[in-house]
């Protein structure tokens, strides 16, 4: 069983005081693993969203005058301080996300925060000569965009609100985050740790629920929508930002797939194909969500994927000893639920889990292995986004490949083999952002990140990461 172990209390009480609201409407957030009151947030509305973006408007042109070192030397200081109040932004997610504090979870999420902010303030941007004759001299520079919106899902809040406003900061524009309903108060927390070197008005947070989000993203103030989440939702956002023309960058959901080739070893690769499909429970974008794997070494991979998913500790997330937390939120739960459910209805093998207290107060679902299930699945063909992986058998490299590209989304993929010559021929045919060798989901700062079809565009992370939250603007002759 799980024992909750004593959390020092100022690890991050003093934290959730000074974002706790003084006047206005609040809201309860209630922690998913207890169903205990984590903190208050904010309810804002319209009318704060309009004030945050006039401050955000009224800071840009003296944080565009800054220019680029000074920029970056205050986005190393605030990397600084999130570091300095690291154990307390990774407690606050703990509680209200889900996720442990130990294995790839809130710990390793702070340390991303802390580490993109740090990349993005460093990576060099030089004018590009693209043009010279000796006659005409061509340069791109890359000019702010003026007023960033940065809308978040509930699943990375902090690494992902990173990751939107560390380039869009560098880039000299200001920002209006909105985050998660579900997860305002992670937010809320990074937003005042790193304001506490920013100058006024430079980064501000408004939350609230879709409606924000929507005025947000149809606001004429703004000139550039940063949005990780749902593709619904970014459909949603193409739409209201139509008529202001906006830039957007669009991380919208996937249904990663990988491929098992007949050559591996199935012991050395289990735990790779394990953290691939399970990491953050299953509710990361990139993750591993249908496992392809060859009929001649099948039942190898399924024992060894079992061995190493039943040793993984799952439960409340403050208790160090655990690396799996619950599903974030009712919803998801209800969605894993149903999913496992449909599979067990059609004659599919549930190896591991599948079976899940419903009763209980937090919204664990216990870690799934389905096997033997049709391609056609509603558990393969949905994206799950929770620790139930259904793997299906195939013989037939070509029949792999046409089943990985059967669905309107490419965010990530993988190819497990023993020679990376032949993983990267198949690599090559599959549809999507990335397509990673022996290894699914892991992300770099110096490495560009989206998705292909209905996963996105835009490019996030290193130069090209930079670029996009720029206007390109030509200067000829
Ligand atoms: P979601 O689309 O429900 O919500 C995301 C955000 O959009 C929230 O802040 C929400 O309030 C806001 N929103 C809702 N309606 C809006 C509207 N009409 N206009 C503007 N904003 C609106 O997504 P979620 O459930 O929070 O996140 C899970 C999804 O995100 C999954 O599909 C997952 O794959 C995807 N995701 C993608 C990436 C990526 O990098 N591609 C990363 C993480 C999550």
């Amino acid at each position: 069983m799980n024992r909750l172990i004593d959390v020092p209390a100022d690890h991050h009480t003093a934290l959730l005081t000074e974002i706790t609201p003084t006047e206005g409407r609040t809201r309860q957030i209630l922690d998913p693993a207890t169903g205990e009151q984590v903190g208050l947030a904010p309810e804002h509305t319209i009318e704060d969203l309009e004030a945050a973006v006039a401050r955000a408007q009224a800071a840009q042109p003296a944080w565009a005058a800054l220019g680029h070192a000074e920029r970056s030397a205050l986005l190393l200081r605030a990397a600084d301080a999130i570091d300095a109040k690291a154990e307390a932004l990774a407690h606050i997610l703990t509680r209200e996300q889900g996720k442990p504090l130990n294995g790839p979870n809130a710990r390793f999420e702070v340390g991303g925060a802390s580490g993109w902010l740090r990349a993005a303030a460093t990576t060099p941007l030089e004018p590009e000569i693209v043009f010279d004759d000796g006659d005409t001299h061509a340069e791109v520079h890359y000019r702010p965009i003026g007023v960033v919106g940065a809308i978040g899902p509930w699943n990375w809040p902090q690494m992902i609100t990173v990751w939107q406003i560390a380039p869009a900061l560098r880039m000299g524009n200001t920002v209006v985050v909105k985050p998660s309903e579900y997860t305002p108060l992670s937010v809320l927390a990074l937003v005042s740790v790193i304001n506490e070197v920013l100058p006024e008005g430079v980064l501000n947070i408004v939350v609230g629920g879709r409606e924000v989000g929507a005025a947000l993203s149809g606001h004429p103030a703004i000139g550039k929508i940063m949005f990780t989440g749902s593709t619904s939702t970014g459909k949603a956002i193409i739409r209201s930002s139509a008529d202001t023309v906006k830039r957007l960058t669009l991380e919208l959901g996937g249904n990663d797939a990988g491929i098992v080739l007949p050559d591996v070893d199935p012991a050395a690769i289990a735990e790779g194909l394990f953290w691939g499909a399970f990491i953050n429970t299953g509710q990361t974008c990139a993750a591993l969500k249908r496992l392809y794997v060859h009929d001649d070494i099948y039942d190898e991979v399924v024992e060894a994927l079992e061995k190493v998913a039943s040793s993984m500790p799952m439960g409340v997330g403050t208790d160090e000893q655990n690396v799996l937390g619950p599903l974030q939120n009712r919803a998801q739960f209800d969605i894993v639920d149903r999913l496992v459910e449909a599979a067990k209805a059609s004659g599919a093998r549930v190896v591991l889990g599948g079976e899940p207290d419903r009763e209980q107060p937090g919204y664990f679902y216990p870690t799934t292995l389905v096997a033997d299930i049709d391609n056609d699945n509603a558990l393969v063909a949905e994206e799950q986004f929770g620790p139930a992986l259904p793997i299906i058998r195939y013989s037939d490299i070509d029949e792999a490949v046409t089943m990985a590209n059967g669905l309107d989304v490419g965010l990530g993929a993988s190819v497990w083999s023993g020679s990376r010559e032949r993983a990267r021929e198949v690599a090559a045919r599959i549809e999507a952002g990335t397509v990673w060798i022996n290894s699914h989901g892991g992300v770099h700062p110096m490495i560009p990140f989206g998705g292909a079809k209905q996963s996105g565009y835009g490019l996030e992370f290193g130069v090209e990461g930079l670029k996009s939250l720029g206007v390109p603007q030509v200067i000829n002759g």
